[in-house]
């Protein structure tokens, strides 16, 4: 196989679920249902406000109502409390994202665990947290970034994972636990590893599987790999080129991927790999919610 095709985009595999969404909700809309999706930001954090503005961008081109609540740096908690109780009591609303970080007076995890459970297309909520820790995968809303590369996953390997051992580098919530349940619904032999692992290359060396999500760019090396493994880098890491000859920083992963390339089976890019797929998988979950809140049969993606 040449370098060329083992390189999953991401872009076009999100580009297939986008085309979805849109084909799906084109019908909804004929039933007299449009999906609604909320987003509430609260402060001025310039990364915040482009990752709403691109979120409020594809909810209207996939044909959805968006809607963006744009707060100000010193709105309290209880006002915040009092918006999400009306998008909640919302019928036009089926789905809510509260843009994480939240200004540090708020108590980012009560904000989130007030989103109803029914509207939660970030997938934080405990409810959603333990329906999939209890393998009931297709009844959760699962956070964005391990969906997305779960999809990527079975368009490589199948929905069947069976005999195949993943390593899951990083233990977030947002993103290393829930992509470990799902590559263990999915019957994978699951490893996480994270800060504290010992000998990280030798335990990421067995793995057919590696999922890397750490925030470290380019941890992971050519002689850390599994000739023929499938990689996913969850990664983002923004580094400055060459400040001596004045390049600008650009985005890398958590995976040396020139390195990578030779010994990997498939491995994802960044950008254009997992990163497409989260914002993808954020329009899926709100058809999701929409498609559940009007007893229709929730979309397969
Ligand atoms: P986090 O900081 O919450 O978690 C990082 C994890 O990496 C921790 O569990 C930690 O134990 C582990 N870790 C840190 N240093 C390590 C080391 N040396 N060896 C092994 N494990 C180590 O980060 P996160 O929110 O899970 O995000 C991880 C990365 O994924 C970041 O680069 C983030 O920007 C990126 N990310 C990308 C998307 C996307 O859409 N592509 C979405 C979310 C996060």
């Amino acid at each position: 196989m040449d370098n060329f095709s083992k390189v999953l985009s991401g872009k076009a595999v999100a580009d297939t679920v986008l085309e979805y969404v849109k084909s799906t909700t084109d019908r909804l809309v004929r039933q007299g249902i449009k999906p609604g999706l909320a987003v509430v930001i609260v402060g001025e954090d310039p990364a915040s406000q482009v990752y709403v503005r691109s979120k409020g961008k594809k909810a209207e081109e996939c044909g959805f109502l968006s809607i963006k609540h744009e707060l100000a740096e010193q709105t309290s908690e209880s006002q915040l409390l009092s918006l999400i109780a009306s998008l909640n009591e919302d019928s036009t609303v089926h789905g809510i994202l509260v843009q994480l970080p939240l200004p540090k007076h708020i108590n980012a995890d009560k904000v989130v665990q007030s989103i109803s459970p029914d509207k939660d297309v970030d997938g934080f909520h405990y409810v959603n947290v333990g329906k999939l820790g209890t393998g009931a995968v297709a009844q959760a809303f699962v956070p964005c970034t391990p969906a997305g590369s779960m999809v990527l996953i079975e368009k490589v390997l199948g929905p069947d994972l069976s005999g195949l051992d993943a390593v899951v580098i990083g233990r977030s919530n947002i993103v290393g636990k829930p992509m470990a349940n799902l590559l263990l619904a999915a019957n994978a032999t699951v490893t996480i590893a994270h800060s504290k692992t010992k000998n990280l290359r030798s335990v990421c060396r067995r793995a057919d599987i590696i999922v890397a999500a750490v925030g470290r760019p380019r941890m992971v090396k050519s002689d850390w790999i599994k000739p023929g493994a499938l990689i996913i880098d969850v990664g983002i890491n923004r580094i400055v080129s060459d400040p001596d000859v004045g390049s600008k920083s650009r985005l890398v992963g958590d995976v040396d991927f020139d390195d990578a390339l030779n010994t990997v089976g498939t491995i994802t890019p960044v950008p254009g790999g997992v990163g497409p797929m989260t914002i993808a998988m954020l329009m899926a979950n709100t058809l999701k919610a929409a498609c559940l809140a009007n007893g229709l049969p929730q979309p397969a993606f």
